[in-house]
């Protein structure tokens, strides 16, 4: 589960967060949607500890981010405890960040083996099945140059579940994407959210995923969370004039 709150955030002088307050509850599936500029990537990015927060507190996967509690005060992480609690939460991007020298096999083991120590022998068969699951049995020993945009996303998100995280957070994961790839990865998200078993926050713009496989849409705009609730609600019969505009517009 992941707990937002009272979540402001700064770039230097610019505030670009004002006062969040989300719950993610264990294994629901939230979508983040909104204009460009609204915040969503840095929300995201918050709750992975890739960006720091000025304000309030998250706890995502039982810890809370960026910290610990140490005889009833908090103490910042140490960078190497900050790796162990962002193994907790797998993250997808836009441009997948592949490493281009491994192939899929190896991308997917690396943080296993490193961060977790997890024997070879173990990491392998479990990077084989996650590759199964995305639909690229058969494909471990090609190299991200040999694969299409699809198949390196899918890729992608095999390597953020190696580490078997509790949350999985998507940065507009097919945006980067030729139209006729956008499905297949679609469709590896959808299954993930169906059957596993992960709390999950998306950023997108496929309204279709959104009102198909969201529990629940987060509509955000200039820096605040405008509206949130079932998908139907939001997208459907939004009440915020600003939800109805943005709605309307990407339709
Ligand atoms: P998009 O849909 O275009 O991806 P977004 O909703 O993800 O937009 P963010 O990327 O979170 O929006 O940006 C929110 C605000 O923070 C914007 O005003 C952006 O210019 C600013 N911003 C984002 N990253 C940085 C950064 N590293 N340094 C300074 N300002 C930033
Ligand atoms: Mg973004």
């Amino acid at each position: 589960s992941i707990s937002i709150r009272n979540v402001d955030k700064y770039y230097g002088g610019n505030q670009v967060l004002f006062d969040i307050n989300l719950d993610v509850k264990r294994e629901e599936v939230v979508c983040l949607i909104g204009p460009s500029g609204s915040g969503k990537s840095t929300l995201l990015r918050c709750i992975n500890h890739l960006e720091t927060i000025n304000t309030g507190s998250i706890v995502a996967a039982g810890e809370i981010v960026g910290y610990r509690m140490h005889r009833g005060r908090l103490h910042e992480l140490r960078p190497k405890d900050v790796g162990r609690q962002r193994a907790k939460v797998g993250m997808v991007f836009q441009q997948f960040n592949l490493f281009p020298h491994l192939t899929a096999l190896q991308n997917i083991t690396l943080a296993p083996r490193k961060v977790k120590r997890e024997d070879m022998a173990a990491t392998t068969a479990y990077a084989k099945e996650l590759l199964a699951r995305v639909g690229l049995a058969g494909k471990e020993n090609s190299y991200p140059g040999q694969l299409s945009g699809g198949q390196q996303q899918r890729v992608a998100i095999a390597r953020a579940m190696a580490m078997r995280p509790e949350i999985m957070l998507f940065d507009e994961p097919t945006s980067a994407l030729d139209p006729e790839l956008v499905g297949e990865v679609l469709s590896v998200m959808k299954d993930l959210a169906q059957t596993g078993g992960k709390t999950m926050v998306v950023v997108t713009h496929e309204m279709g995923f959104a009102r198909e496989v969201a529990d629940r849409v987060v509509f955000m705009d200039a820096g605040r969370i405008i509206e949130a609730g079932a998908p139907e609600q939001v997208l459907g019969d939004p009440r915020h004039e600003r939800t109805k505009a943005f709605i309307s517009a990407v339709l």
